[in-house]
């Protein structure tokens, strides 16, 4: 039986996984098109099956179709501690998007049967079905009805673009169990990812110690003027729509510019009517998105941009409504867990920074039910939800290594506690 402390995952093990996997559902370009419950993704989910079987795991399933691959403990009273992501892509997705996260709780698995080392707690690794919501809209529907933040007809009843809905699907493909989802109790939840942003490859940065996720607030601002001949009325009696949004787009700039660097303004669809060369815009509609990790800092942007865009709709002679569309509130990851990632960050050697995720994943709603941290690991260019998509092997043993010791930090520390 090896140490603990010089325990380390088998990298060209879980690189050759990556690969491996890959195959379902592999593009030309060298991406994934493994959309959720589709015949590739029953071929990945038995594929990760047998691989956890082989290696002294049993397999179950949750009601929304959740895998839950279990490596027994010592007390097998306790509950699991999990690690976990998906297995499911989007349909021009890359080959580490959610799947590093799976695949390398296969190799903490892995590095565990080697070693001959039994946990305390029983150790589960869970592939979390639809997080993508790319043929299942809303994303992280199944990890969402465990946290207790969609009820399970709701996600059932969601269908594709052919009108299949999730719990159809799921019929058909098999992979669902009779456990209720959301009755699997578990001590803590540890969710290794690639960034899908670029911070730790520009700061040359192994690991990033992920403390939570960011708020974010959309809405849909609606300017109205008034439609007019573009060669009869005088710049001074116009009540131009588009100028005005215009202008309130270069004000979204500025807000988020400055509560920088965190604070983030997006305006990522515009409308205009009526849309003819010679006409005045009478009305226009665009989207905004407004992120920071602080809700209060948030809320402070959000009356800056009301307040500035009822300014500007005022000294353009037009009309504004902002409509809020949806919001989610900042998530704080839990500090045992993260104190169990940064231990483990620390005593293999890596350069590390703390970071606050842009993106949503299944850790997030996990997190309401169960205390939980993330690692990340770099990215190319930090390109993501795209087939180019790509990162270091170095990178994902380094992230896998963190995420085993982290799991045993948890495992000796909440035993005792
Ligand atoms: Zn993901």
């Amino acid at each position: 039986m090896v140490a603990h402390s010089n325990m380390v995952i088998d990298g060209p093990a879980l690189w050759l996984d990556l690969m491996e996997t890959a195959k379902f559902g592999g593009t030309p370009k060298g991406g994934i098109c493994r959309l959720a419950l589709s015949e590739e993704d029953a071929k990945v989910r038995a594929w990760f099956a047998k691989t956890c079987e082989a290696l002294g795991c049993t397999v179950t399933y949750d009601s929304m179709g959740n895998q839950f691959a279990r490596r027994p403990g010592s007390n097998n009273d306790l509950p699991p501690i999990m690690i976990g992501s998906h297995l499911d892509t989007q349909p021009t997705g890359g080959k580490f998007d959610g799947i590093l996260g799976v695949l390398g709780g296969v190799s903490v698995l892995r590095a565990l049967h080697t070693a001959g080392l039994t946990t305390v707690h029983p150790i589960e690794v869970v592939n979390w079905t639809n997080e993508e919501g790319a043929r299942f809209t809303p994303p992280m529907l199944a990890s969402g009805v465990f946290g207790g933040v969609f009820t399970q007809d709701y996600a059932k009843g969601r269908a594709d673009k052919n009108g299949i809905t999730l719990g159809q699907a799921l019929e058909e493909i098999g992979f669902v169990g009779q456990e209720p989802c959301g009755q699997h109790p578990a001590s803590a939840y540890f969710e290794l990812h690639i960034e899908q942003g670029p911070v730790l490859e520009a700061e040359h940065k192994t690991i990033g110690i992920v403390t939570g996720v960011q708020a974010m607030r959309w809405y849909t601002v609606t300017v109205t003027g008034q439609d007019a001949h573009a060669g009869t009325t005088p710049m001074t009696m116009r009540s131009d729509a588009l100028w005005t949004a215009a202008r309130m787009i270069d004000g979204v700039h500025h807000i988020a510019m400055a509560h920088g660097p965190d604070g983030l303004g997006t305006v990522g669809i515009v409308n205009c009517q009526p849309g003819s060369s010679n006409v005045i815009p009478g009305q226009v509609q665009f989207t905004v998105d407004l992120r920071h990790p602080a809700d209060d800092v948030l809320e402070g942007m959000e009356k800056e941009f009301y307040e500035t865009l009822s300014h500007i709709a005022t000294s353009c002679e037009t009309q504004v409504s902002i409509e809020p569309t949806w919001v989610s509130a900042a998530v704080h990851f839990d500090s045992f867990c993260l104190s169990c990632v940064e231990s483990g960050t620390e005593k293999l050697g890596y350069s590390s920074r703390k970071i606050v995720s842009g993106a949503g994943h299944d850790a997030v709603y996990v997190a309401k039910v169960v205390p939980t941290a993330m690692i990340f690991v770099p990215c190319w260019k930090g390109i993501s939800h795209n087939e180019a998509e790509s990162a270091e092997q170095p990178d994902t043993t380094a992230g896998a290594n963190v995420l085993l010791h982290a799991v045993l930090q948890a495992d000796a520390q909440l035993q005792t506690a």
